[in-house]
């Protein structure tokens, strides 16, 4: 058997394929240099047609049979056992040339396909490393055994020794050269090469030169015979083999293709592996970016919670955080002060009302930029909501500096804004809590500063107070007698009271003004100007107005239908400005009137100047609608406010009602008379009648008289009283009119109604 040497690694490195070929080159010389010295001494006369029958064979069988090693780059043939016979049979130098032969048959069979060049050295190279194998084994032989034809003549042991060793060194030999190639090509050393490509191979030549033993005795003694009949015999069990090796090789191309087809899978784990990493690694930069999106949003979201979004000034909560910090830091530090400055924009309202929402939104707007204007760095201006700002002035030496700071900012405020082509002046009223007060939590200072604020509002606005703990007691009080407001009407603690009107022509009784009493249960009788602001600022006077309209209306109506002679009597109801600005109003004077059965005509609403003129143009249209409805208007409290002649003329007012304050100041002199005097000729110049209220001496009511004044109302014919007491004198002549007015015919015709003349049909007789 041989091994012949498959050349198909494709790129070997240039060197290295240098080195290969001298290697191939000189084994070939080496082995053309056997051949030719085997040629030269080849025993012709002994090659009978025996040898060449042997050569045919083994060509044949060289060309045609060979069994590739499964995973090892090696061909095994048969042709071994016949270079063995042949050295046993004919000697070395027949041997050496029957395996050149041999060699170039299996040379050309692994290098079908080469290109020619490549062929003809691998098919020189194979002859030559088979001629020089053979003959190292041939040499070694005759050298350690003597002649190989004669080897059968020895005795078995010595034969069997020989064949061993004669296959032994040509396994070396065949091998050893064939490595060395493999050794250069692959760059490993050559017992590497060796030992992955041949190691095994051993049996093959050991099988192979034991069969060409027994053959070659065989011959001896059976002659050729044995040739033929082993022949065969020698291919059955080649062709087992090589069955055996296919199935082998079938068998390991299963498991190299179940090899392959594990490193397949293992390719496509770890490429999903790998896709799975990157999935991940991709979905880990999402997360990522989208925390960071968060964190964005995040802050966004913080901003606007702390946040005014049309100021864009600290809202409540962020004051409320930075007063609880400086809270603290005062608790820490004894000399460290602070103070928060509660502000709230006066009269804000007229300003939406009048010039629209937008307007409003930008006066806050340009406002919060003043206020910043006139703080420090270390300060801060919050909009705490609607038109309240407030102001936390950190580390200040003392409580002068908050109301320096105050007076600054009403300075500010002095100056107009210019807004959208309107020129708008506002004021501010201002409370200060300082925080030497002592304070623990943010929203107390607050409510103190906005507590010395409402204080500012009720000192007349525009100017600011300091907070101190009796306003808090106030507050609290404030607070109480709300609650005790809402339940005194349930529990039926407010009385209405009736104060006449008198016609000062004659002393006649025209009318009543309806006046609230509250009896309260612990503090006594509170006057109305002690609770009615209260109720305003609550909004518990809407309520309680319709309340007193009716019990009003019910009483007028009950009176007038006591005695005809009080048919045409009237009852005056005082209006806040509160209920002004209802807008079911109307409807609900209406089913007043309806419910109570009173004419319209015999109601007299009296709204204060002040409440007609904060919102001229919608009191205009309200007093137009309740006009129409047959009630009569009377301006209230006429001269204390602030009155637009050109307004009051558009106003359907029946009555002017001159204030106490001038009617107080007519001494016995007539002095001070003037003011009074131009009410009445300026109401008599726009149509209207006049009430003089508050006449408390004779001399004032003899001053009006002689003003032509027509009505006259106060304490010189009587006090407000209860329902009762007005009863029990109606029916009778007023009780004034015998005293004050002896001169004054009576008028007082209690059986005959349709006489009774109205004061008005008295006035303009
Ligand atoms: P007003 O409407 O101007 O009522 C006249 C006030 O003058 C009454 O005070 C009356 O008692 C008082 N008065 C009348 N004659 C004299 C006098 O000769 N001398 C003095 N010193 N006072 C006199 P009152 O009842 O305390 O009411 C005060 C104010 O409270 C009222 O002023 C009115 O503005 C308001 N008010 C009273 N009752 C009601 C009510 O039912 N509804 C509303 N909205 N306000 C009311
Ligand atoms: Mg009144
Ligand atoms: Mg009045």
């Amino acid at each position: 058997m041989d091994t012949a040497i498959q050349l198909t690694t494709p790129q070997l490195a240039a060197n290295t394929q240098r080195f290969a070929n001298s290697y191939r080159w000189l084994i070939v010389v080496l082995g053309v240099i056997a051949l030719a010295f085997s040629t030269f001494l080849l025993p012709m006369p002994r090659l009978d047609l025996r040898f060449l029958v042997l050569a045919a064979v083994m060509m044949l069988v060289s060309s045609y049979f060979s069994v590739q090693i499964p995973r090892v780059n090696t061909n095994v043939t048969v042709s071994d056992t016949f270079i063995f016979l042949v050295l046993l049979l004919y000697g070395g130098f027949p041997g050496i040339l029957l395996a050149a032969a041999e060699g170039l048959c299996s040379g050309m069979r692994v290098s079908k396909g080469l290109r020619p060049g490549k062929k003809i050295l691998i098919v020189a190279f194979n002859a030559s490393m088979m001629a020089c194998s053979t003959m190292l084994t041939v040499g070694v032989m005759r050298y350690a055994f003597g002649p190989l034809t004669e080897l059968r003549s020895h005795d078995l042991s010595f034969f069997i020794a020989a064949i061993g060793a004669m296959a032994m060194v040509q396994y070396f030999s065949n091998t050893g050269l064939s490595a060395i190639l493999i050794a250069i090509k692959q760059n490993k050393s050559i017992w590497r090469a060796w030992h992955s490509h041949y190691m095994w191979t051993s049996l093959t030549y050991v099988v192979g030169a034991a069969v060409a033993g027994a053959l070659a005795s065989g011959i001896e003694r059976a002659g050729m015979s044995v040739l033929f009949v082993t022949t065969p015999i020698i291919l059955i069990v080649y062709l087992t083999y090589q069955k055996y090796l296919n199935e082998i090789k079938s068998t390991s191309a299963q498991a190299e293709q179940a090899e392959r087809d594990r490193a397949e899978a293992e390719r496509a784990r770890a490429e999903q592996a790998e896709r799975h990493v990157e999935e991940l690694s991709r979905h880990i930069a999402e997360q990522e970016r989208i925390s960071v999106q968060l964190q964005e949003s995040k802050d966004h979201f913080r901003r606007a919670a702390f946040h005014d979004a049309l100021t864009n000034l600290p809202n409540r909560a962020l004051l409320a955080e930075n007063l609880k910090f400086v809270i603290e830091r005062a608790k820490q530090h004894e000399d460290y002060q602070f103070a928060v400055l509660f502000l709230d924009l006066d009269r804000f309202k007229n300003v939406n009302d009048s010039l629209g929402h937008s307007i409003g939104d930008q006066l806050l707007i340009t406002m919060a930029r003043r206020l910043e204007s006139c703080i420090r760095e270390v300060d801060m201006v919050a909009r705490l909501g609607g038109d309240e700002f407030a102001i936390l002035l950190d580390g200040i030496p003392n409580q002068a500096e908050a109301t320096n700071m105050a007076r600054r900012i009403q300075e500010k405020l002095q100056s107009p804004f210019n807004l959208s082509g309107h020129e708008v002046f506002t004021t501010t009223s201002i409370g200060i809590a300082v925080s030497s007060t002592g304070y623990d939590d943010p929203e107390n200072m607050l409510r103190d500063a906005d507590t010395a604020m409402y204080r500012a509002k009720a000192q007349g606005k525009a100017c600011y107070e300091v907070f101190d703990k009796g306003m808090h007691t106030h507050a609290v009080y404030v607070l109480q007698m709300e609650n005790d407001l809402r339940r005194a009407i349930e529990r039926e603690e407010l009385r209405v009271y009736y104060q006449p009107i008198v016609a000062l022509e004659n002393g006649q009784l025209a009318g009543f003004e309806a006046l609230i009493r509250w009896q309260h249960p612990e503090r006594g009788f509170i006057n109305p100007s002690d609770f009615i602001p209260l109720a305003e600022d609550t909004g518990l006077i809407v309520p309680l107005g319709l309340w007193i309209l009716k019990r009003a209306c019910q009483q007028l109506c009950q009176w007038q239908w006591q005695s005809p002679a009080n048919r045409s009597l009237f009852m005056s109801v005082n209006l806040s400005g509160k209920q002004v600005a209802q807008p079911d109003l109307v409807e609900n004077i209406r089913d007043i009137l309806d419910e109570t059965h009173v004419d319209a005509k015999h109601l007299k609403l009296e709204i204060t100047e002040s409440a007609v003129m904060e919102n001229a143009e919608m009191a205009a249209r309200l007093l137009k609608r309740l006009k129409a409805l047959g009630v009569q208007l009377s301006i209230d409290d006429f001269g204390t406010g602030y009155s637009s002649l050109s307004y009051l003329h558009r106003f359907p007012v029946n009555t002017l009602k001159i204030d106490r304050s001038f009617v107080g100041r007519i001494g016995e002199a007539a002095e001070n008379i003037e003011i009074v005097r131009t009410v009445i000729s300026l109401a008599e110049n726009m149509g209207m009648e006049v009430v003089a209220e508050g006449i408390e001496t004779l001399s004032q009511l003899a001053q009006l008289r002689k003003l032509k004044c027509q009505y006259g109302q106060g304490y010189l014919f009587s006090r407000p009283v209860d329902a009762q007491s007005v009863s029990s004198w109606i029916s009778k002549k007023p009780h004034w009119q015998e005293s004050l007015f002896p001169g004054a015919g009576d008028f007082f015709v209690p059986s005959q109604p349709a006489a009774v003349p109205s004061p008005v049909q008295l006035r303009t007789a």
